[in-house]
């Protein structure tokens, strides 16, 4: 793979890189399209704007999306549990990374075994059902995703988190937190799960990649300029990293009313339309 180029820094000119959560933000809430935000994905494209996935999915979901999207840049899986990096990408050695297939790999979550047993245990000591992936077959999976059987079983395939849900209007949140906290873990809410995970967050693995992508700018590193798209409290920790961050509207128009941040872009649409907007804008 030819080594991808940033924007060159020229007279006055920035460098620009867009990390983007998937569903419900660059990907439709109910159809998984972004077919709405082909005009600014080509146009980051045109100008070898390095897009960078940020996701709660997992590695096999987001690998068939990348080619879909012609996405030849990092990507962070499982809400930051992950940083893969194509071999060959940045032109130093990374840090922190282990070789793996056509991949450098940064592992910064909780391995997803000790997470089952962590959310098997709290079900337990708080007397709630708490329904993880590793509950449900793919049926369950595909009825309260709207993914394909295949969708589904690529989803199933974790090492760093575990969506779920509560079952049971006796558990309170505070509880759950405490419980989860009092292991070491955290857990965060995505667009139809929560989600438990280890200390690892979005914000983490983006800082990692930003890091990278400064030390490949060298000296004109103060003039990279960062954005984050996302839609839900998981992508709060990624805005938070960014220069510019954006949240897009949800399919009713309304924002995740936990995210404020000064300097946030509320973007003019929901999910890709509110995206291709922005990033068109960003660009102008
Ligand atoms: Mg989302």
């Amino acid at each position: 793979m030819p080594l991808p180029k940033l924007s060159t820094f020229d007279g006055d000119s920035k460098a620009m890189v867009v990390f983007t959560d998937l569903d419900g933000t660059l990907l439709d809430g109910s159809t998984y399209s972004f077919d709405a935000a082909r005009e600014a994905l080509d146009e980051l494209r045109a100008r070898s704007i390095p897009l960078v996935v940020v996701s709660s999915k997992t590695r096999a979901e987001i690998e068939p999306l990348r080619s879909r999207l012609r996405n030849e840049h990092p990507f962070i899986v499982e809400n930051g549990g992950a940083v893969f990096v194509p071999s060959n990408y940045f032109p130093f050695q990374l840090t922190a990374a282990t070789a793996h297939g056509q991949y450098y790999i940064v592992g910064l979550g909780t391995s997803y075994p000790r997470l089952r047993q962590a959310l098997k245990e709290i079900e337990q000591e708080l007397g709630v059902e708490l329904r993880g992936y590793g509950d449900m077959l793919l049926e369950e999976i595909m009825m309260r995703t709207g993914l394909s059987r295949q969708g589904a079983a690529l989803a199933k395939q974790r090492d760093y988190d575990e969506p779920f849900v509560v079952e049971d209007e006796r558990c309170t949140l505070e509880a759950l937190t405490q419980a989860i906290t009092a292991r070491g873990l955290r857990w965060t809410k995505g667009d139809r799960f929560h989600h438990l995970m280890g200390v690892q967050d979005k914000g983490q693995a983006v800082r990692y990649l930003i890091e990278c992508y400064r030390r490949w700018t060298d000296r004109h590193r103060d003039r990279l300029i960062t954005v984050g798209i996302g839609n839900s409290l998981n992508d709060l920790p990624m805005l938070k990293a960014v220069d510019h961050p954006v949240l897009v509207q949800q399919p009713d128009s309304s924002y995740e009313p936990d995210i404020e941040l000064p300097g946030l872009i509320h973007a003019p649409g929901p999910g890709p339309i509110g995206w291709n907007q922005t990033v068109l804008s960003l660009l102008a």
